[in-house]
């Protein structure tokens, strides 16, 4: 009588662990980690010294420091590139972009958390947040010590990274960096240290929140067009407009514009003082760049924060120039730039720096 009780309890007990087991399989959702390199993927010669090569292990072998992901979600790898973050470049973002977009488009698929070094991590971050046609997450990590290194930052990063990438609140808000327990927005993103692990601030705008116990808490939404809402569309495309971008300072001459126009570049990007100010100089040379050559040309500033605003010390309507609000030079290149796939009309590129 005894033993069949016990028999019957254990019964009913493996078939709840079953079930429950089942459940939990199909709650978990899947993500890709598409690898690029950087530092997250660095080895150095012993734990603690400085010098290491970025871009050195794969996505596996990268992955293995965090075996706890698996727990969250059902983890799927592919490595899209292995460098170093200063060689980002248009092949890459462009075989990027239309990766997400593909694996975006699969109902199986719930979100994408890519590796990336930290030096370009904003430029690429804002190019997917205006080429990526999904509502569905995409997170960039990286790190800013190598996996080799006593407390390298690389794991951690990338177990808020997944679970930020499966939580539901995630869904909708434009491409995400999750570093240093913070999510951080690509429409206001800058890399503000060398060194440090919390070197990613949104200067601007503020975190969009924080990952706590390994889960996200968000504390502001982007009012940017982004992902879904962005009319740009790289899919069908191969090659990007070319656009420099070039700093004022004191004495800055027509030096780089001369060289631009020589190169044939589509779109300039100023780097200007103060809100976005250019030496004289410099003025008319890009006043002539547009005018004698059709070349867009945009003003940004080298200062970190504040926008670079219309109608204040520089007659851009004058000019056929565009000021860049709220984006930094890097992010104003990376506008510019899909802007020029669509037009070289300063009004129009003046709309688009307003709205993205
Ligand atoms: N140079 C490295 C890179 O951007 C630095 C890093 O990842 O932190 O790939």
């Amino acid at each position: 009588m005894k033993s069949s009780f016990s028999y019957k309890f254990l019964w009913v007990l493996a078939t709840i662990m079953l079930v429950s087991l089942g459940i939990n399989a199909q709650q978990k959702k899947t993500i890709y980690i598409l690898a690029t390199g950087g530092t997250i993927a660095g080895q150095g010669a012993t734990e603690v010294t400085a010098g290491y090569k970025a871009g050195a292990i794969s996505v596996n072998e990268l992955l293995k420091a965090v075996p706890e992901i698996k727990d969250i979600a059902f983890i799927k790898a592919e490595q899209v590139a292995n460098i170093g973050s200063q060689d980002m470049n248009d092949d890459v973002w462009l075989k990027l972009s239309k990766r997400v977009n593909e694996l975006l488009s699969q109902s199986d698929v719930a979100g994408i958390v890519i590796t990336h070094g930290t030096d370009t991590q904003e430029e690429t971050a804002y190019f997917l947040n205006l080429t990526v046609k999904s509502e569905k997450p995409v997170i960039l990590v990286g790190s800013m010590r190598p996996s080799t290194a006593i407390s390298a930052d690389g794991p951690r990063n990338i177990y808020n990274a997944v679970a930020t990438a499966v939580a539901t609140e995630s869904i909708g808000r434009g491409v995400m960096v999750v570093m240093d327990d913070k999510i951080l927005g690509a429409d206001d993103l800058a890399k503000t240290n060398t060194l440090s692990v919390g070197t990613f601030q949104n200067p601007n705008y503020g975190p969009l929140g924080i990952v706590y116990n390994g889960k996200p808490i968000f504390t502001r939404q982007t009012l940017k067009r982004h992902t879904s809402n962005s009319e740009f569309d790289v899919r069908a495309l191969d090659k990007l407009p070319r656009v420099e971008i070039i700093l004022s300072y004191s004495n800055a001459t027509d030096l780089f514009v001369d060289a631009a126009v020589k190169a044939h570049v589509k779109g300039i990007v100023t780097a200007g003082v103060g809100n976005g100010n250019i030496t004289t100089a410099l003025q008319d040379a890009l006043a002539k760049a547009v005018k004698n050559h059709g070349i867009a040309v945009v003003r940004s500033s080298r200062i970190m924060t504040g926008p670079t605003a219309q109608w204040d010390e520089v007659a851009d309507d004058q000019y056929g120039f565009a000021a860049s609000w709220f984006n930094n030079p890097y992010r104003s290149r990376v506008l510019l730039m899909l802007a020029l796939t669509k037009t070289n009309d300063y009004k129009q590129i003046q709309r688009m720096f307003s709205e993205y």
